[in-house]
């Protein structure tokens, strides 16, 4: 039986796993195809200066996913967006889901 002293002492570990393997994840994480089904309906391209400007008008100049609310990640060319499970966008990438970050 566990007592609760050890609990205590579990949790921190379980806790720090399971982040070491969310990083090694999000560092290993395929990064996106622009011919992917999501990406296309989506309209992302991982240079945000070749946004589809036609089709999607709410394309501003200076929006990229390192600037959007949605991304993962710091200072890193590429990082995980939740709309693409799994995989990595690129930092100067752009989709028209972007949402500025506050
Ligand atoms: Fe990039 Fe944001 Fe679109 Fe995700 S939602 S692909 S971070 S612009």
């Amino acid at each position: 039986m566990t007592s609760r002293r050890q609990f205590i002492r579990i949790i921190p570990l379980a806790g720090a796993t399971l982040v070491a393997g969310r990083t090694a994840f999000a560092a290993d994480a395929p990064m996106v195809d622009e011919k992917d089904p999501p990406a296309v309906a989506l309209g992302y391209v991982s240079d945000a200066a070749k946004a589809d400007k036609a089709k999607f008008a709410s394309y501003a100049a200076g929006q990229n996913c390192g600037s959007c609310q949605l991304y993962q990640g710091k200072a890193d060319p590429a990082g995980i967006c939740p709309l693409f499970a799994g995989k990595r966008v690129a930092a100067k990438g752009w989709c028209s889901a972007f949402a500025k970050k506050a």
